[in-house]
């Protein structure tokens, strides 16, 4: 099964008919949102298949803009065991927000103790170590979404049980092969981040999720269909380490 573990299917100009397809090729896909006023639409392109599970976020670039969206957070989340995206961004058109941002990632994270355990997809760019003090009692299971922290971090993210989606762009890079080469096989995920990375000046779609495969069979050292099978693995264990499916 072909595993899409971040996804923005809201955000494509034709957000059903990818969904559609992604039904038909019987992808898993977990379709992430930005704002909790977003959960509600996105849901309804859920229903095109089962394998689609829709994750209520709150996207840290957007914090200081939708703070406000706490309140309907907290009422949404006891309806699906997925969180995502949330996190931080310490880059630099964000960062004069970042007090606003820890303060939100810091109430979902709290809204999330107070539930049932959930799968929880984070933006961590620029911010590594301090999402990594956040999440270290979390109450379900953390997937570092694209990655880009340091060797050392990404150490102590695997010790406080993190797992990692990876996407195509990051494993054409230096850097994504070396920390891909530390991740233990058994953490490993995939992911797009559709619409928002290109290949080529290519959209990217849930169906390419495949295009990553060759790179992660020569680090592991297996075909590609064992590639697709271990990552289909590593899924069906995270989800029931929190009791979803
Ligand atoms: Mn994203």
């Amino acid at each position: 099964m072909i595993i899409d573990a971040h996804c923005h299917l809201d955000l494509y100009p034709n957000p059903f008919d990818i969904a559609n397809h992604c039904s038909f090729e019987h992808l898993w896909v977990m379709s992430v949102t930005t704002t909790p006023s977003a959960w509600k639409g996105t849901l309804k392109i859920a229903e095109a298949g089962n394998a689609i599970k829709t994750a209520i976020g709150l996207h840290p670039q957007l914090a200081h803009e939708r703070y406000k969206e706490l309140s309907l957070f907290r009422s949404i989340l006891p309806n699906t065991k997925f969180v995502g995206e949330i996190g931080l961004d310490g880059g630099s058109m964000f960062e004069k927000h970042y007090d606003k941002q820890l303060d939100v990632f810091r109430n979902v994270l709290n809204m999330i103790k107070q539930g049932d355990p959930k799968v929880v997809s984070i933006h961590s760019r620029y911010a590594t170590s301090t999402v990594i003090e956040e999440i270290k009692n979390i109450n379900g299971i953390p997937i570092l979404h694209w990655f880009t922290g340091t060797k050392t971090e990404l150490k102590q993210a695997i010790d406080i049980g993190c797992f990692f989606s990876f996407n195509q762009g990051q494993l054409s890079t230096n850097k994504g092969i070396e920390l891909g080469q530390i991740i233990p096989k058994n953490r490993l995920l995939t992911e797009t981040d559709g619409p928002f990375t290109k290949i080529n000046r290519d959209t990217v779609y849930p169906w390419n999720i495949p295009n990553c495969y060759n790179t992660i069979a020569k680090l592991w050292s297996c075909t590609e269909p064992e590639v697709e099978t271990q990552i289909e693995t590593n899924l069906s264990d995270l989800l029931s380490q929190v009791g979803a499916r």
